[in-house]
């Protein structure tokens, strides 16, 4: 036997102690649900998994192992055992024979959704399919399936409006929810070249995910068809070339069609959220966290709806949608579709449902149900910064706020006198807590910016950055790698679980730069741009608005201004130097600015000390310092060799370096 042989056996033999390891641990958590079960205990605790999760973090480390990796599999093990917690206690675990209607034929976007759900019971359920929505319904209220799933809305094209007015007029309740990624195919028959496409067929809901990537074919025609399977098996019988069809990678498998193109939605991230429906409501354990949904009707008068929602608003729930559709027969008037957290069966809700009873004209409650997303434990970052809990009080708050400047309309502190926080991902920016975003000056490479990603997720950063688009001094300094290097850093992202901050220079850049950037930032050298402003003003994602290096306070809050006057209101200020007559640092930096502007404006404020010193010796004491005058978090850069870094290396901080700022900061 060889050595390579050698190796490998003895990896399989530690793979079959990890699957007993869980298989153990998966018991074990059976029993832990029994025992709840009689004691009435929670499902979760989340200060118990973060505690559990951050030693795990640093046994691991002891062990070599870096903490974005035992995080994701803790996570993933945390969150086996909460599920299968919550199944048990489920009423879908006590009935037998499950008979499913959905949409569509097999491999259709519904039955994928249903199989999911319904995994746990595969060997005890049917599944069959119904030519419309119409009919899904129709099987469960004539009993000729137990279960119904249809889609109600995705995430690029919207609500599924027939869902909606469907769900008025039947008896159904919501008794489940499932939420799958869509990732749409090109299908067709064998090597046909995709300028050679003439038609598509698909489901008009997934033809309209697709317009952009079916608009850029030329001479092709869209034909919306009943459903996206059925679509697969029309192209599978027309046996011509230049015909396809959009669907799922998996529909194309079953009705023999091969991928021409994979993922070519519109928008990234592109998710249907389906409804399981049952002629009976569900009797959720109130353990379980649960959405509930309903239908209303306000009376036709000044203030009606604003008074229905209040009521949410003082019974402390939390509203997750609101959707509107026209009452049939009745033009200008709605009906509004409410979803939000808690179970009807808890006394807080229930007294909420009650007076809805009273401020709405009809109300229908459709029922309670899990929630899909479970929120995933985080270790606790002062852990991943490997230093201990962080001293309470060591510093002085800004003073209460003084008078805004007039013609602040929005960033003020008179305008909204409690602090913004803004979440991105998992991370809050503003408030109480501290973040640190960090990463190179310019993503140069994908090796490059995994290292750094990789790093800033060990070490506790909160947030990635990297530069696509360099505003350079020099026109003949690297530029960046632009839209190339976006693709990049949004994988980096997404591998490590980080949200990403990326420059955006031109106004025409906001709108492709949003897709894949979670944060937009605009630069010093840019922070007058009113173009560009205005335009990141358009945007739907957060601003990271860095202070200009010859701007005044009164200038960089007016900049502030135009975003939110556009009518994006989350805007992240950042201070990172102006240029003074001293030369020894690149710029000085101003941390005086900082509890002035808490006290002027409720936007988060961060520094960066990177750019003000401009020399990496200098980037741990400014940012201790910093720390100190209460910045909301600080932005640094780091890189995995500074010295032959592309932009900014002298600035860049050593990974080590990183590290050890990182314990300085949260080990205080
Ligand atoms: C940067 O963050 O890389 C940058 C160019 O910053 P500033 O706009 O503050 O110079
Ligand atoms: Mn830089």
């Amino acid at each position: 036997m060889d050595e390579l042989e050698k190796i490998r056996r003895e990896i399989n033999r530690e793979d079959e102690a990890i699957l007993e390891a869980l298989a153990a641990r998966r018991a074990l958590s059976r029993r832990v649900i029994e025992a709840k079960e009689k004691s009435g205990a929670p499902i979760r605790d989340s200060a118990r998994e973060e505690d559990m999760l951050s030693d795990l973090i640093s046994r691991g480390r002891a062990r070599g192992l870096d903490a974005h990796l035992v995080t994701r599999v803790f996570q993933e093990i945390i969150d086996d055992s909460v599920r299968s917690q919550q199944l048990h206690l489920l009423d879908y675990a006590k009935s037998d024979l499950k008979r499913v209607a959905f949409q569509g034929i097999e491999g259709a976007y519904s039955e994928l959704a249903a199989r999911k759900h319904f995994a746990p019971y595969l060997d005890r359920t049917l599944f069959a399919g119904a030519p419309g929505l119409r009919q899904v319904i129709d099987a469960v209220e004539e009993g000729d399936a137990d279960y119904g799933i249809v889609p109600v809305e995705n995430t690029a094209a919207g609500s599924i409006n027939e869902v909606y007015d469907l769900l008025s007029v039947s008896q159904l309740s919501i008794v489940g929810e499932e939420v799958l990624r869509i990732e749409h195919c090109l299908l067709g028959l064998e090597d046909a070249p995709l300028a050679g496409i003439r038609r598509i067929y698909s489901h008009p809901q997934a033809l309209a995910e697709c317009v952009k990537f079916v608009s850029r074919l030329p001479d092709c025609q869209a034909m919306p068809w009943p459903d996206s399977a059925m679509a697969v098996k029309k192209v599978r019988e027309e046996k011509d070339p230049a015909v396809a069809a959009i669907a799922g990678e998996e529909a194309g498998r079953i009705h023999g069609l091969r991928v021409l193109q994979r993922n070519i939605e519109d928008q990234p991230n592109n998710f249907t959220r389906f409804l399981v429906l049952a002629r009976k409501p569900a009797d959720v354990d109130l353990r379980i966290p649960c959405k509930t949904s309903l239908i209303m009707a306000t009376p036709h008068e000044e203030g009606a709806l604003l008074k229905a929602l209040s009521i949410l608003h003082q019974h402390r729930i939390n509203l997750l949608k609101l959707e509107s559709r026209p009452i049939p027969g009745m033009p200008f008037q709605y009906l509004f579709y409410m979803d939000f957290e808690g179970n009807a069966a808890e006394e807080r809700v229930a007294g909420a449902i009650e007076k809805l009873q009273s401020a709405t004209t009809s109300m229908k409650l459709l029922g309670s149900y899990p929630m899909q997303q479970r929120p995933r434990t985080s270790p606790r970052i002062e852990a991943l910064a490997a230093g201990g809990p962080r001293e309470e009080g060591e510093w002085t708050e800004p003073a209460p706020e003084k008078k805004a400047k007039s013609g602040l309309r929005l960033v003020s502190r008179d305008a909204r006198p409690e602090d913004t926080v803004i979440a991105v991902g998992g991370a809050r920016i503003g408030g109480e807590g501290f973040v640190v975003i960090a990463g190179p000056c310019a993503v140069e490479s994908r090796e490059q910016i995994h290292q750094c990603a990789r790093f800033v997720k060990e070490c506790g950063g909160q947030l990635l950055r990297g530069g696509c688009f360099k505003p350079r001094t020099s026109p003949y300094s690297f530029q960046g790698l632009g839209f190339e290097g976006l693709e990049m850093l949004a994988e980096a992202g997404r591998q490590y679980d980080l949200p990403v901050v990326t420059e955006v220079l031109s106004p025409s850049d906001v709108e492709p730069v949003a897709r894949l950037a979670d944060v937009l930032q605009i630069g010093a050298r840019n922070m007058q741009n009113f173009s560009l402003l205005a335009e990141a003003g358009r945007s739907n994602r957060p601003v990271l608005l860095k202070r200009g290096m010859m701007s005044t306070l009164d200038e960089f809050l007016n900049a502030a201004e135009y975003i939110m006057a556009g009518g994006n209101h989350r805007v992240i200020l950042c201070e990172r130097g102006i240029r003074t007559f001293e030369t020894a640092t690149r710029n000085t930096l101003d941390l005086g600015s900082i509890p002035i502007l808490k006290r002027m404006t409720h936007l988060p404020i961060l520094v960066d000390p990177s750019h003000a010193a401009g020399r990496r010796d200098l980037v741990v004491p400014l940012a201790l310092a910093a720390r100190a005058v209460g910045p909301h978090g600080l932005i640094v850069e780091m890189h995995p060799d500074p010295d032959h870094a592309m932009s900014d290396g002298p600035q860049s901080l050593h990974f080590h370096e990183f590290a050890d700022l990182m314990r300085r900061v949260y080990g205080g």
